[in-house]
């Protein structure tokens, strides 16, 4: 028997479906070919929405919700791994269609899985998981299209959540000049300890603006969409690139073509479910290497398993600072 967070449908509930923390036996495991003993999950956006039921994540009845797993290796058919190897999972329809990491114990397809980087602790990773891997794949995209330093200021929405915590604190660190852009206030100190050089109001972007503004951005990583990142292309300078991975704002996007083919602005989006293994492991090896572990720490909020339903509420309601560590056995 093993501890998990399980969301059932319940019409009874007014919501639509309910989740609970609860035992599960080991023979109601999925299908897979690598059984993983979970030590550390996390809390994501897309957790917050499945848990809470407020978005359609969930794609099957009963499902253990957690989208990053972090765990050792109980048993394995597959030729990559062996017992007691340390690993990663993020994505690939997990806590969506295939039981997730809210839980103790895991059976996962192998070729979904990546080796936990060498030298990285396993509650560091979940501290980045989903939400740092993104902001490292943002930062990349960046990077691939030609954005340097020395080409301006680089615009990070939603920067007190998790992919914008890290993205500041990757992005200070490869020597950009970072605008965080927050809805918080209060949050100005810890944005400016990762390295943001200065703070932005939310408000100054979500409303709606002209099809074209004054070019600011060399760069930007939104988690917002809706106004926010059709005000973030109008600004944006001649062959600026805009990373687009999140919809905290609104899912619509209502732009006018104006900044691509007035500007040469490249809009590029950022998947990480599907995103390839190679591009992962890139991801990942660049994350033990570039992300500076005193701030990530400092944007780490540790949780029982017990607590992940109330948390994702909160996470919800943009009340969470950084990332939530979930450990599935305190
Ligand atoms: P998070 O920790 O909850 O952070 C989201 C942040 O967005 C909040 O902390 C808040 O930051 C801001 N925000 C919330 N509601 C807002 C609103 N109505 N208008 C403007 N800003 C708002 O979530 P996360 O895990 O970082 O994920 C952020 C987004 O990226 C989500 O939409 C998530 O689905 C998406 N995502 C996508 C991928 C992908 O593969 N494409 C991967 C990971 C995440 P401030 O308080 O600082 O304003």
């Amino acid at each position: 028997m093993f501890k998990a967070i399980v969301i059932n449908k319940d019409e009874a509930s007014g919501k639509g479906y309910r989740a609970e923390l609860t035992e599960l036996d080991d023979a109601q495991l999925p299908e897979g070919d690598v059984t993983v003993s979970v030590h550390y999950s996390g809390l994501n956006y897309k957790d917050g929405l499945a848990i809470t039921g407020k978005g359609p994540v969930v794609r099957r009845f009963p499902m253990v919700p957690g989208i990053d797993i972090v765990g050792k290796v109980q048993q394995t058919d597959h030729p990559n791994y062996q017992v007691g190897d340390s690993v990663i999972l993020n994505g690939w329809g997990v806590g969506e269609t295939h039981w997730g990491g809210l839980a103790q114990v895991a059976r996962l397809k192998g070729d979904w899985l990546i080796p936990l980087p060498k030298g990285m602790a396993a509650r560091d990773a979940a501290a980045i998981g989903t939400a740092g891997y993104t902001a490292m794949l943002c930062v990349m995209a960046l990077q691939k299209h030609g954005v340097k330093p020395a080409d301006g200021e680089i615009v990070v929405t939603g920067a007190a959540g998790g992919v914008g915590s890290v993205a500041v604190a990757l992005l200070a660190k490869l020597g950009y000049e970072v605008v965080a852009v927050t809805g918080r206030a209060t949050e100005a100190d810890y944005l400016k300890s990762l390295g943001a050089t200065a703070i932005m109001d939310r408000k100054e972007l979500s409303e709606p603006g002209k099809p074209l503004a004054k070019e600011r951005w060399a760069g930007a990583v939104d988690v917002v969409g809706s106004h926010t990142l059709a005000n973030i292309c109008a600004s944006t300078r001649y062959r600026g690139v805009v990373t687009a991975c999140g919809l905290a704002g609104g899912m619509d996007l209502p732009a006018t073509v104006a900044p691509f083919i007035l500007r040469g602005v490249t809009l590029m989006g950022i998947d990480s479910v599907m995103c390839p293994r190679q591009e992962r492991l890139t991801a990942w090896q660049r994350l033990a290497s570039e992300l500076e572990l005193s701030k990530l720490h400092a944007m780490v909020e540790e949780i029982s398993l017990g607590q992940a339903i109330d948390m994702a509420g909160k996470l919800l309601q943009g009340q969470v600072r950084g990332r939530v560590v979930v450990d599935v056995n305190r």
